[in-house]
């Protein structure tokens, strides 16, 4: 993984505006990870991509993030911190590339793999929720068979998809980061969802607004073009800010 550069991240970050989360986390992964493919970025799963999001994050904007959440039973909004490192789940991934994982539950015999961004982006289209999850699950199951009969285009019996859902979960703890809260208001406790591809969107977001905007002011006070500008250092971009403003 590289580090990208101003100038890199904020073409991402314009080619990104009008593209769904789903893609825009690939994009920011394909400028950081140049030595794999879009379809290998693609298919990594959840839980790995993620874990590069969140390292990606880290070389952007640091270890130290803050965030925000509303708890469910007052709705005060309340802020939390922590450490990339903290979400960072440690896992042996090695079984991954053996040809998938298997389940045996209720008389059926599955080979499956964990489900990647394509897969989320496919399930995305289904009708409900329900569906969804069904969908996800089917795309994700090599082979199927039903006391040794092959079943592979019956739908998923609910315990199957149960049981299988707690496997993928287990197989990727990465995939589902979640952060214990507690409401200062109402002393409520919950663990909350993180989800780094949109937080770390809005970051890049956040992060290309003010760059443009730093861009502007050093561009009118100085006459350098942007890309003098964005190739200068961060600590000299602020800096000759400094100057400006004074
Ligand atoms: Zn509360």
């Amino acid at each position: 993984m590289i580090t990208p550069g101003a100038e890199q991240l904020l073409n991402v970050w314009e080619q990104g505006l009008n593209q769904p989360l789903l893609q825009r986390a690939l994009m920011l992964l394909a400028v950081a990870c140049p030595d794999c493919s879009p379809d290998t970025l693609a298919t990594l799963s959840i839980g790995e991509r993620d874990s590069r999001l969140l390292q990606l994050r880290a070389r952007l904007f640091g270890q130290q993030l803050s965030n925000t959440a509303v708890c469910p039973q007052c709705n005060e909004r309340l802020e939390w911190q922590s450490c990339i490192a903290d979400l960072l789940v440690d896992t042996d991934r090695a079984d991954c590339k053996a040809g998938g994982f298997e389940l045996q539950t209720e008389g059926y015999q599955l080979r499956f793999r964990l489900p990647n961004s394509l897969d989320v982006a496919a399930a995305a289209n289904a009708g409900g929720a329900e569906d969804a999850v069904q969908q996800l699950l089917l795309r994700c199951v090599i082979e199927i068979e039903q006391d040794g009969v092959n079943c592979a285009n019956a739908p998923l019996p609910e315990g199957v998809v149960q049981a299988l859902a707690e496997r993928m979960e287990a197989l990727d703890p990465q995939a589902d980061i979640r952060t214990d809260l507690t409401c200062p208001e109402c002393a409520h406790h919950w663990c909350a969802l993180f989800d780094i591809a949109s937080f770390l969107w809005a970051e890049v977001n956040g992060w290309a607004e003010r760059m443009l905007h730093m861009v502007c002011r050093l561009a009118a006070a100085y006459g350098w073009s942007e890309r003098d500008i964005l190739n200068l250092s961060p600590v000299r971009r602020q800096l000759y800010l400094g100057m400006v403003a004074r």
